[in-house]
């Protein structure tokens, strides 16, 4: 195990935060490093299916996804199960959120204006670089060389804490799950639930080898874990002078930004340091404050199965005598506004990032979030990766990601704006085909062509039926069709059985049926 997580580093070619020796022995220690620190999180170098031949090989993260999947959702069912209007609210916020995208550069200014209005600074980033370098610029202005951060996915999509490192800035995260993940130098695997693949054991050994001052003789129990992280993380609270955070939605109309959350450690890191940068997503905006009614509703019972979240924070500029002084929001796009461009695959700027789908996905169930190689996974990664960097040629590995899906559905049913995440993926598979065209055709492309012959003639296709009639007799007694060692079929049947053929085809049965009728 330890000598395929090493070729993997060197594959992925690990930077900077490689897999230390002290990681690998990590393994004998009750716990595995998860996925490296890469260049870029969006694109970590594999393709889909290269990830998922890595992390299936990995039984206990799999039991571990298992196990804390099944969970959430039943949660999850309950809560919406309670809802007579939950369709309505799904309804509402689909609309807020597509009528937010069709104006979003007025709605943009809209907010700074109102930011500004309120004592806050705004910044626009059009990329990672820009958008690291305007924070890493107020930062050193504050002469610190630490900070302390609320969970955001914005700044995992840019490495923040990386680029900080290199600067000789630590920034601490202060969500338990967020923690674990950087205490164990891994990347999240969900977007709610960023150390689903870790069970207790695994947190304990990580706590025990990395967090300097965990507790002698601390158990496994939730309880004692969540103690010993509370214990560390309060020094870094009350000594930061900077935080960071994320922001769940921006509300245009006030200025107003917002953090949904479970642990308190957010309002913390909102309410105690005299310097607060806010970096978002320019798509986590909502025209109104009332729009908030709706999604406070469907955000807590989407994301983990809660009524509503134990911590909900607003704050709009800053107040004098309350709360950090100085407010800077930086609005992020590195790629969003690419992905605006799009009319069909815009809807994923919908998204407010609750992870249901990726809990009620089969594939990313069984995968985990590492396979997908960016930092966003589960079936909204597969449609958002690929946008935000225009991944569509064949040489990149992002592009295999709407391939990363059986279209069953479950995903649109269970995503609470209404992001019909199958349409979006078979657009995408499109602009893939329609983008790769030319060149020499692949075993695909021939197979594909051949089929489209067979499909297009109905007596083709009687014939075809006929042929495969032998087929049946290397079938097993449990009427399937097991591995077949031939030039593409092989591929086929190397991870699936295929049912036998019948005994008569649909045609032979049809026109028996007519002669028997006739008789
Ligand atoms: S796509 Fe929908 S279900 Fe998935 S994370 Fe986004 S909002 Fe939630």
């Amino acid at each position: 195990m330890i000598d395929s997580l090493r070729n993997l580093a060197t594959k992925l070619k690990i930077n900077p935060s490689e897999w230390s020796e002290k990681d690998l022995e990590a393994a004998e220690l009750g716990w595995y490093p998860g996925h490296p620190i890469p260049e870029d999180p969006l694109r970590w170098g594999q393709t889909f299916q290269e990830g998922a031949h890595e992390t299936l090989r990995n039984t206990q993260m799999r039991r571990n996804l298992g196990y804390a999947t099944t969970k959430i959702r039943t949660k999850r069912g309950t809560r919406v199960d309670e809802m007579p209007d939950w369709q309505a609210l799904r309804d509402a916020a689909s609309n807020i959120k597509r009528n937010t995208m069709a104006h979003l550069p007025e709605l943009l200014e809209q907010f700074e204006a109102n930011v500004t209005a309120r004592g806050g600074i705004v910044h626009w980033a059009r990329d990672a670089e820009e958008a690291n370098q305007i924070a890493y610029s107020i930062i050193k202005e504050k002469n610190v060389d630490e900070v302390v951060k609320v969970k955001s996915m914005a700044t995992q999509e840019i490495n923040f804490n990386e680029y900080l490192a290199k600067r000789g800035i630590q920034a601490w995260e202060t969500d338990l799950a967020e923690m674990i993940v950087q205490l164990s130098n891994d990347m999240p695997s969900h977007v709610v639930v960023p150390a689903i693949h870790r069970n207790r054991a695994e947190v304990k050994a990580i706590f025990e080898a990395r967090m300097g001052d965990a507790p002698p003789n601390m158990g496994n129990e939730p309880r004692e874990l969540a103690m010993a992280a509370r214990a560390h993380l309060r020094k870094k609270f009350l000594s930061a002078k900077v935080a960071i955070s994320g922001s769940n939605m921006g509300i245009a109309e006030t200025g107003t930004l917002s953090v949904f959350e479970s642990e308190g450690n957010g309002r913390m890191c909102l309410t105690l340091p005299e310097t607060l940068i806010t970096i978002m997503g320019i798509e986590k905006l909502v025209p109104r404050y009332q729009d908030i009614e709706v999604f406070s509703q469907l955000l807590p019972r989407s994301a983990t199965g809660e009524r509503m979240n134990p911590y909900t924070s607003f704050w709009t500029g800053v107040t004098p005598g309350d709360g950090p002084q100085e407010f800077h929001l930086i609005l992020l796009d590195n790629g969003r506004s690419k992905v605006l461009a799009d009319p069909v695959g815009r809807e994923a700027l919908k998204c407010i990032r609750c992870g249901a789908c990726m809990n009620i996905c089969p594939v990313y169930q069984h995968v985990g979030g590492h396979a997908y190689n960016s930092v966003y996974p589960g079936p909204i990664g597969a449609i958002l990766t690929p946008q935000l960097l225009g991944a569509f040629d064949h040489h990149d590995p992002a592009s295999t990601l709407p391939f990363a899906s059986s279209l069953c559905g479950a995903c649109y049913e269970a995503c609470p704006v209404q992001i019909d995440i199958p349409t979006i993926l078979v657009h995408l598979r499109h602009r893939y085909t329609e983008e790769n065209r030319g060149g020499i055709p692949s075993i695909w492309d021939v197979g594909m062509k051949a089929t489209s012959k067979i499909m297009g003639s109905g007596k083709n296709m009687a014939a075809a039926g006929k042929a495969i009639h032998p087929a049946r007799l290397i079938a097993g007694s449990d009427r399937k069709i097991g591995h077949i060692p031939l030039p593409i079929a092989q591929n086929w049947t190397h991870v699936r059985d295929i049912p036998a053929p019948p005994a008569q085809s649909f045609r032979e049965w049809w026109k028996a049926r007519d002669k028997e009728e006739q008789e």
